[in-house]
């Protein structure tokens, strides 16, 4: 196979699943996935991580992860400079709420978690209950208040809670106060990065203890004041069908939301471009595609033909 073809492949990944406390079981009920038990929280479904690797699934790289394809074939990938792929792509259930947490950015991972990238992250409600609300920013007016209310446990007051609804999107800068509750189903695009700082756990215990806490770094990154509750929570406008919707544009990672209904056609001209698909089936350039599939068409890929009725998440990166 010459090269020009390699770059026509549609690299499928294999997921891998994580357990959590607050996991439930919809990523196999409702997503058909194989999920190593009833509290799988996360599918990691497009990842380079190290805390877990995805394997293409199937054709000429079959077997290979993601991350020894970067390394070792960068040509898939536009020859983009860089140690590791820059973007994970997860599923998230959440049966129960999560602990409120908070994230560095590139600047602080780099120097006090041995190189790590920071994380910016960006969510897409694939499903809430009615009612549902997320923890998004504090209500903190400056640095001395903060310390006050989490040292003293003022979660009532400090935790700001937004209402959110199935199609919703959400941007989540390093430093922003976060944390999805029960019954909410997203798909997050994020740097590479797995450093999470935990602010409050609701006073959980997990095998009888409480899981770690880390106040001192979450006071060192939280920004204060937080970004307005508008700021963050983004309307996705009725969707046009067919074409490529911008959800948003950052520093890391470009991010779109498809609805095909029928036929459409783009052009794959980025280093790299992630797909997930959310609802529905259909076709890509003649091969079937259905929910619960993530693959990533190659730099040089082209033309992109899809037919049927479904729903997709696109990300790539930021050149
Ligand atoms: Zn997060």
């Amino acid at each position: 196979m010459n090269s020009a073809d390699a770059n026509k492949e549609i690299l499928f990944m294999s997921p891998v699943f994580k357990q959590a406390i607050w996991g439930g079981n919809k990523l196999g009920s409702k997503w058909g996935y194989e999920i190593p038990g009833d509290n799988t929280g996360e599918c990691w479904a497009v990842s380079a991580h190290p805390n877990g690797d995805c394997a293409v699934r199937g054709g000429v790289y079959a077997g290979r992860t993601l991350s020894q394809l970067w390394a070792e074939e960068p040509q898939l990938f536009g020859n983009v400079q860089g140690d590791r792929f820059p973007l994970l792509v997860k599923i998230i259930d959440a049966n129960d709420d999560l602990s409120i947490q908070v994230h560095p950015d590139d600047a602080y991972a780099g120097k006090n978690e041995n190189g790590s990238f920071g994380k910016t992250e960006c969510w897409y409600i694939l499903d809430a209950p009615e009612g549902a609300t997320l923890v998004i920013g504090h209500n903190a007016k400056d640095k001395a208040e903060l310390e006050d209310m989490i040292s003293n446990g003022r979660w009532d007051e400090f935790l700001r809670e937004v209402p959110v609804k199935k199609g919703d999107f959400i941007q989540i800068d390093p430093g922003t106060v976060h944390a999805i509750k029960g019954g909410i189903q997203i798909l997050e695009t994020q740097q590479n990065s797995d450093i999470t700082y935990r602010v409050y756990d609701y006073g959980r215990l997990q095998d009888g203890k409480p899981r770690e806490l880390h106040i001192g770094k979450s006071i060192d990154v939280i920004t204060v004041p937080a970004k307005s509750a508008q700021e963050s929570v983004i309307n996705v406008s009725a969707d046009v069908k067919n074409t490529m919707n911008p959800l948003i544009s950052c520093d890391y990672y470009r991010v779109w939301k498809l609805d095909v209904d029928g036929s459409m056609e783009t052009a794959q001209e980025y280093p790299f471009l992630i797909m997930s698909v959310v609802e529905g089936d259909g076709l890509i350039n003649g091969q079937p595609i259905k929910k619960g599939d993530h693959f990533i068409l190659p730099s040089g890929f082209g033309k992109v033909q899809m037919q049927g009725r479904m729903e997709l998440i696109a990300s790539t990166i930021t050149a």
